[in-house]
């Protein structure tokens, strides 16, 4: 199966560390040119790390420093990477973070917070590459779709989490606008899908794998037995952004070790 993306730009949101790290090295790797994006000056050297890697590799990009909350950044990354690179075809609408709080003590900030990088994000970087492939058109001779969105969900759009009352409600919110978009662009042929990660090994969720008291007690969520990588997102990202995956829109995609189908009821619940 050949899963090549020569020829297509992929820009992924939050790719400075962990899983889009990991998605930006392995569409790197698959021949796309990536653009690292990164949202402070704080991140720009983690970002040059992550696109060193993949030039090291043979692969091309550039970073790309915007916070994906703000209307006008968002605006001025895509208007950069078309002037750089002609066009986008693959967007990867990763960036995301948690302010996590019981709901009777979360601040009006701490939702926030969440709800504009979490969505609002999305859905600046889901407009401006939307506007872009309905400007640019089909090009056949690199993808059969004309434009991909691939958006980072979680299994938080379908699992209820208590105490992450706002980073569930901004990942119940992107199933919605994920297949809305689906279906209101299918007829451009525009693909737009979910990756829905588990458990995955990243800065997020550090708490939840650094000791070995807190990895025991989060197998017993996950039945395949191991935290999930940022590469096995890569992998899966990397066929939703290629042909094979052509006839894939509008779906939501687990990847979790078998976390949703809900190891608590393996002993008769
Ligand atoms: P991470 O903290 O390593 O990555 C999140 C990235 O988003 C960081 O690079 C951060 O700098 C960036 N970011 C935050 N605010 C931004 C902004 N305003 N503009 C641009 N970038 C911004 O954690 P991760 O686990 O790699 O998370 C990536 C995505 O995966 C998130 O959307 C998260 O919700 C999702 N996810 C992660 C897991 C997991 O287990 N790690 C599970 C399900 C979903």
């Amino acid at each position: 199966m050949e899963l090549t993306l020569k020829g297509q730009t992929a820009l992924i949101t939050g790719a400075s560390s962990g899983i889009g790290a990991g998605v930006a090295k392995a569409l790197g790797a698959a021949g796309a040119t990536v653009v690292v994006n990164h949202s402070s000056a704080r991140s720009k050297d983690e970002a040059e790390a992550v696109l060193k890697e993949i030039t090291d590799a043979g692969g091309a990009g550039m970073t790309a420093q915007c916070d994906v909350s703000k209307e006008n950044e968002v605006i001025n990354m895509f208007a950069d990477v078309v002037a750089r690179y002609g066009t986008v075809d693959i967007l990867v609408n990763n960036a995301g973070l948690q302010r996590d709080a019981k709901f009777h003590e979360m601040t009006l900030d701490q939702w926030n917070t969440v709800i504009s990088v979490n969505m609002t994000g999305q859905f600046l970087c889901a407009r401006e590459a939307i506007r872009e492939f309905l400007r640019r058109g089909p090009r056949p001779e690199v993808s059969a779709a004309t434009g991909k969105i691939i958006c980072m969900s979680s299994v938080h759009e379908l699992i209820p989490w208590a105490g992450h009352v706002n980073y569930a409600t901004s990942k119940g919110g992107i199933k919605m606008l994920m297949q809305s978009l689906a279906q209101e662009y299918g007829d451009r042929r525009i693909r737009v899908n979910s990756i829905c990660p588990g458990a995955i090994q990243t800065p997020i969720n550090r708490a939840a794998w650094e000791t070995p008291q807190a990895l025991n007690s989060l197998m017993t969520l996950i039945p395949y037995n191991r935290i999930g990588q940022p590469q096995d997102i890569g992998n899966l990202a990397v066929f939703l952004a290629s042909d094979q995956s052509d006839y894939i829109t509008g779906a939501s995609i687990f990847i979790d070790g078998g976390m949703t189908v809900f190891e608590g009821f393996s002993d008769n619940g």
